[in-house]
């Protein structure tokens, strides 16, 4: 049985006290546990920023790779092994922003994996730049005037690139959010938790205090239904000043891309007996 203690670190995080970092990987954490996964089993591929540190503090495997392209990496681990787990976390700077297209395509192939983005509407670990996801307004020190666009909506976005698993957690709510993430492991198919985080240090608005007074959980309403993706549309746009709806927003069961790829027949490429091919040559050429 797999225990909390098995995924400590000898490193020690170093976030802002507070942050809701913190909360995210007590989150992915508990989910490792109650799955009982075995840490070798399991692969975390990270981007660059604040939340993208956390594959040196949870001990599995772990890829930290280059901003922006955690999915591309974490696609690659998976279709080379699908028996692995394999959980993304990054930022929405890294995601939202400069992986704009990575996060698009990975959703259409229905990839499986699990993708927590650590939603804080800011760039943290640059100093407090304005995100893509920073509400119409924000005053940084990128925009000193306010920002003029209009936010990224990840979640509508999501539905729209055809992903099969939707949802928004929030780092205050650790086991609503860690029910998110189990259940997004255990998703066949590319599942979202985008995951309002807390920036203790350069989001002054959106705070803890902000979001326990404006959060509501989909599962407490019981008229709605997650697989009516008309209905999930209307819902990933209805936030408003003072509702912001967290819990599983779509989920639909498609078939996976390693399902879909023919090269993947026989099992894991990993497992692929190779023994009748002479890779002499290959060797020699690169050496
Ligand atoms: Fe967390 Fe913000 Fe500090 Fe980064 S800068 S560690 S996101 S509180």
């Amino acid at each position: 049985m797999t225990e909390l203690k098995d995924l400590e670190t000898k490193a020690v995080p170093n976030w802002c006290p507070g942050c809701g970092n913190f909360g995210i990987q007590n989150a992915i954490k508990k989910a490792i546990v109650n799955l009982n996964l075995e840490p070798h089993n399991v692969c975390i591929v990270t981007g660059i920023g604040c939340g993208s540190k956390i594959t040196f503090w949870i001990n599995t495997y772990g890829f930290n790779s280059i901003h922006g392209r955690s999915l591309p990496v974490a696609s690659a681990v998976k279709l080379a092994n699908p028996e692995l787990t394999v959980i993304v976390v990054g930022g929405d700077g890294d995601g939202y922003g400069i992986g704009m297209g990575h996060f698009v395509h990975a959703m259409r192939r229905n990839i499986d994996i699990t993708y927590i983005v650590d939603n804080n509407q800011i760039y943290g670990l640059t100093k407090g730049q304005t995100s893509p996801t920073s509400e119409k307004g924000t005053k940084t020190k990128s925009t000193p005037f306010g920002v003029i666009e209009k936010p990224v909506n990840p979640l509508s976005l999501a539905l729209s690139a055809d992903a099969t698993y939707v949802s928004r957690g929030y780092a205050g709510e650790l086991e609503h959010l860690t029910k998110l993430i189990e259940n997004g492991i255990n998703h066949k198919g590319f599942a979202l938790i985008d995951t309002f985080q807390p920036c203790v240090t350069f989001n002054k608005v959106n705070t803890y205090e902000f979001f326990q007074k404006r959060v509501s959980k989909l599962e407490e309403d019981s008229s709605y239904d997650p697989t009516n993706k008309l209905k999930a549309f209307e819902k990933c746009n209805s936030d408003t000043d003072e509702y912001l709806p967290i819990g599983l927003f779509y989920k639909e069961d498609r078939k996976t891309y390693s399902e879909e790829e023919t090269g993947l027949e026989k099992g894991p490429i990993v497992k692929h007996d190779i023994s009748n091919i002479d890779i002499t040559p290959l060797m020699e050429k690169f050496m």
